[in-house]
């Protein structure tokens, strides 16, 4: 059967991969990630993977809701992934994911540049950075001046032409914010190059207004992260009129098909960004869902050195199959 009509058996893993350190952010620490596998087979015995991905953090559905799904559904039709419902949007990814890989071949090693991300508070000063390339500091995490400090530190510390992006995952308060920006401005008109490429999501999605006014204000760039977590809300903001940057995480956003059509919407100012997906996943979406012209902006992918195991042990998925935990 085809279309709409195809059935297809599930199977769903678990997969477990800590990170070599704790990854801090203004939502605390984080270990490492956890994720699902799942395995759709059609009438013809053709195999598709996709990966769920969930970070509720983000503003995505729980692990433990994304298995329940899974669990009350061993078989599928394709008209059912199309009604997975928007409060699981890493799911309605996962197995759009598998469905729309059956039977194809892997997809390729993305060369693309990537912005790498770096341990948060002092620790970034430890990191070799390097001429040309973009780095992400998360902030909001300790004191404002504290930090602050240590910004001045790490672009001292800085080879000409290192761009940085400060990520406060909506940690800071409408206050903080403007020293914040104020810095940024300063620090951007004395530099002949923007040192400063963005300030992500200053403060949380639910101060959208005095989102747009910080945008209004400063002249370094605001990026929408959580508040654009899923695809109906990247379309909301670019819909209110939004220019400014937005961070898409493909992997929580939704159905690869909506999200693939939105965004060959013009003049969109897009970070394509990762939530420690698998490598399939990044090259999927890398293949599939940003396409093939290179991004305008450093995609947020550089982030698979913070895994303990190696990139490799997961570059082919059938092999890998077997060795995952049932859910
Ligand atoms: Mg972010």
């Amino acid at each position: 059967m085809a279309g709409n009509q195809a059935i297809y058996q599930v199977a769903v893993r678990r997969y477990d991969r800590p990170f070599r350190q704790p990854l801090t952010t203004h939502h605390g620490g984080w270990p490492g990630r956890q994720g699902l596998v799942v395995r759709l087979v059609d009438g013809d015995g053709r195999v598709g993977f996709g990966d769920i991905a969930p970070l509720a953090w983000m503003g995505s559905e729980s692990l433990q809701a994304a298995i329940a799904f899974c669990r009350d559904h061993p078989q599928i039709s394709a008209a059912q992934i199309d009604a997975i419902p928007d409060g699981l949007p890493a799911t309605q990814f996962g197995l759009g994911m598998a469905r729309e890989q059956m039977g194809q071949p892997r997809s390729p090693v993305p060369n693309w540049a990537c912005c790498h991300l770096l341990p948060t508070g002092p620790a970034a000063l430890a990191v070799r950075r390097e001429s040309g390339q973009t780095y992400k500091w998360k902030i909001g995490v300790a004191a404002v001046a504290q930090e602050l400090e240590l910004l001045h530190q790490v672009i001292m510390t800085n080879p000409a032409g290192v761009r940085l992006r400060l990520d406060a995952n909506g940690g800071l308060t409408w206050e903080t914010a403007v020293m914040w920006l104020d810095t940024c401005d300063r620090l951007n008109a004395a530099s002949a190059v923007p040192i400063i490429e963005f300030l992500e999501q200053p403060l949380p999605p639910s101060q959208a207004t005095d989102l747009w006014r910080l945008s209004d204000r400063f002249t370094t760039p605001i990026a929408l992260d959580e508040s654009v977590a899923r695809w109906e809300q990247l379309q909301a903001w670019q819909q209110q009129g939004w220019r400014g940057v937005m961070v898409v995480k493909a992997a929580i956003a939704g159905s690869p098909d909506k999200l693939r059509h939105w965004g060959q919407t013009p003049d969109l100012d897009l970070v394509w960004s990762s939530v420690f997906e698998l490598p399939m996943t990044q090259r999927y979406i890398a293949e599939r869902i940003v396409g093939p012209l290179p991004p305008s902006r450093a995609v947020g992918f550089g982030v698979n050195h913070w895994f303990a195991d190696p990139e490799d042990d997961w570059m082919e998925m059938s092999q890998v199959w077997d060795t995952l935990p049932l859910i």
